[in-house]
């Protein structure tokens, strides 16, 4: 017989895995610098388990992207971990990222892993009876800060776009929310005219934060990066092309802006060339892209050994805003101190009813943000503490 220590034969298994990808029609269409869309998807995961536990997850990845995820997910990952314990979550993730590592060491095969893997800690953290953040290692926080995103390109010229940006820059700041974060891409000299229009709308003593999904080239990005700091901006997120980690750093070196980024990388060892090359002030990885939890717990811990703090990039539905939640609450502050910069939760304030409508009981942030001043709580039940509606799925499932 064992010894009273050792763990407990859970004798769990993993029956199936199955996803769900969903689709609606926005009721107007939305663009960043690289296009417009004029439908939102989510990609959702769940793990069965012969008893009768399930565990919900996420994947990263828009549009017809899901439906090739969701092939991934179902067709190459669930054959390979069907029949282990959901609780081996290093074994599995190790065993599939092995055995896909020659198709791909990004993008698609590891999105699809993503999901599987929120999943089993979702799983893992149900059978323990504890909050997720819980299993990570317990709450630095129990709220955590929330900046509103918004202020998306459209079909209209540069003075709409001017306009819109300081009248939804106020609103957001209005609304509650601790910071904002708008769109670029229209060009060097109208993005200009667009953040200055932005700091116009939230005034001096409000952070505000630029993305421009990497539309630029370095000398342009310069150009904008030196505007940003006259106008004081928080963060430049994505100026260049993410393969272009010496451009990263160049900015790093000459702008007093925080550069950001690192929402398409992938797992540790992508990570490891944008930290070890200084590229990045704040890095933002995406739990549902990079890897799932597993290894997004890797990435932060080599993040804060570089000592580069992390706000995660949040995309999706109520499932992964739950889980950056609980990331958030479980993350070390950096470096330390009496007043530390809190990482803050990233929330689009445009049209998502992915993430407003899927829960039985929804986390309502736009309320929460409301009330409190800026902070979103963390949900307290085991696992994500978050339940999707099997009707709500239904509704909107497209495959
Ligand atoms: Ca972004």
């Amino acid at each position: 017989s064992r010894a009273g220590w050792w763990p407990r034969d859970t004798s769990m298994k993993i029956t199936e895995v199955v996803s769900h990808v969903l689709r609606y029609d926005l009721p107007e269409e939305l663009g960043y610098s690289q296009q417009f869309y004029a439908a939102r998807t989510a990609h959702l995961v769940e793990v069965r388990t012969d008893e009768g536990l399930i565990g919900w997850g996420e994947c990263f990845g828009p549009g017809n992207v899901a439906l090739a995820n969701k092939a991934i997910v179902e067709r190459v990952i669930q054959p390979l971990i069907v029949g282990r314990d959901p609780l081996d979550r290093e074994v599995v993730w190790h065993h599939v990222y092995n055995l896909l590592r020659d198709h791909g060491q990004k993008g698609m095969p590891v999105q699809a892993l993503s999901g599987v893997d929120i999943a089993l800690w979702d799983l893992s953290a149900k059978i323990a009876g504890l909050p997720l953040s819980k299993m990570m290692g317990g709450q630095f926080r129990d709220r955590v800060p929330v900046y509103g995103y918004g202020m998306m390109l459209k079909r209209e010229d540069a003075a709409s776009h001017v306009a819109r940006f300081r009248e939804e820059a106020a609103g957001i700041k209005e609304a509650g929310f601790k910071a904002t974060k708008m769109k670029i891409g229209l060009g060097v000299a109208d993005d200009i005219r667009l953040a200055e229009a932005v700091r116009l709308g939230v005034g001096d003593d409000f952070d505000f934060m630029v993305d421009a999904n990497h539309c630029y080239t370095l000398g342009d990005a310069m150009r904008v990066g030196h505007a940003l700091d006259e106008l004081g901006a928080y963060w430049f997120e994505e100026p260049v092309a993410p393969e272009d980690q010496e451009g990263y750093h160049e900015l790093r070196v000459a702008l007093d802006t925080n550069v950001s980024g690192g929402e398409v990388e992938y797992t540790r060892w992508g990570w490891r060339q944008l930290l070890e090359g200084r590229c990045l002030d704040i890095a933002q990885p995406e739990v549902c892209a990079l890897g799932g939890i597993s290894e997004y717990l890797k990435v932060l811990s080599m993040a804060h050994t570089h000592l580069t703090p992390v706000v995660p990039h949040v995309w999706g539905s109520a499932v992964a805003v739950s889980v950056n939640l609980h990331l958030l609450a479980a993350m070390p502050p950096v470096p330390g101190g009496l007043n530390p910069r809190e990482p803050m939760l990233e929330f689009d304030t445009t049209h998502n009813l992915f993430r407003d409508e899927l829960l039985a009981e929804p986390l309502d942030i736009q309320g929460q943000v409301r009330r409190s001043g800026g902070y979103a709580s963390v949900p307290s039940g085991p696992g994500l503490g978050v339940e999707p509606d099997r009707d709500f799925i239904a509704r909107y499932e497209v495959s």
